[in-house]
């Protein structure tokens, strides 16, 4: 339908098909977008979204690939710039965090952490760059944390990787503003997901006490700021941090 916002674009969702992404395909394309649902392991999860979209009227298709690996981000994106002749909206919303204090924090989770969080969502932006800047239009929208802004306890690794995500985006922000791409970042405070499901009994209402509105956020209150920034609303905003997280933290 001609006048739905975002009627005609391609935007592609990584890690879309559950949690925060799955609530941010669905927003899109109830705005008129073309939803890509990248996935990595859930492929069911991933069709059976591509489904329910299309049951609503919508447009969507799955895409296999990791983002922490280069090659493949490289191949699969390009294919898909091929078939759709561009893609207009990149939300890097992939993201793991394996917390652990410092001194008990492996190698390997660090780097898992930064491959999947921060070097994932730097691929997946420069694959998306040219189109967007041959296309003089084109919105990123990097999905950080509110831990990225305030630090945590026990999650070096995650909030490393969020943290510099906000410095990619403002970098990218200030490159690719003269051809009409702008980059931004989210930060969602504590969201109900599965990423947040095993905090145990009692911990939520510590959680609660620091959150001045008084709720855990949805993922439906991330979908609703990713649909503004990608919007013809948001054409002046880019380099911003925008914080969505119930005044967690200000
Ligand atoms: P989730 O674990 O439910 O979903 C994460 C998604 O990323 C999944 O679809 C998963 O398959 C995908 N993914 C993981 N590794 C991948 C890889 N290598 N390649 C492609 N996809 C991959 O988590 P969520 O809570 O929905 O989180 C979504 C984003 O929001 C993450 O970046 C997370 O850090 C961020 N975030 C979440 C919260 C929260 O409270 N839930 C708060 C702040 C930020």
């Amino acid at each position: 339908m001609s006048d739905k916002l975002l009627n005609g674009q391609v935007a592609v969702v990584t890690g879309g098909g559950r949690g925060i992404g799955k609530a941010v395909s669905l927003e899109l394309a109830a705005h008129g977008a073309h939803v890509v649902i990248n996935y990595s392991r859930s492929a069911d999860a991933a069709e059976a979204l591509k489904k329910e979209i299309e049951a609503a009227g919508g447009s969507a298709e799955t895409s296999a690939f990791d983002v922490s690996d280069s090659a493949q981000v490289d191949e699969v994106l390009k294919a898909l710039i091929k078939t759709h002749g561009k893609i207009d909206i990149l939300v890097n919303n992939a993201g793991i965090a394996l917390d652990n204090l410092l001194v008990r924090t492996k190698d390997e989770e660090w780097e898992r952490t930064i491959a999947v969080n921060l070097s994932g969502s730097f691929y997946c932006a420069r694959a998306v760059a040219k189109t967007m800047m041959k296309a003089r239009s084109g919105r990123i929208i990097n999905i950080s944390s509110v831990i990225g802004e305030s630090g945590n306890a026990g999650q070096a690794a995650y909030a490393s990787s969020k943290a510099a995500l906000i410095g990619l985006s403002k970098s990218l922000a200030k490159e690719l503003a003269s051809r009409g791409v702008t980059v931004n970042a989210i930060t969602p405070g504590y969201i109900e997901t599965d990423m947040t499901s095993d905090l145990g009994e009692g911990a939520t209402e510590g959680i609660l006490a620091g959150i001045p509105l008084g709720r855990l956020g949805k993922s439906e209150d991330i979908a609703a700021a990713v649909a503004f920034l990608a919007s013809p609303h948001a054409s002046y905003i880019t380099g911003q941090v925008l914080g969505v997280n119930g005044g967690m933290y200000m």
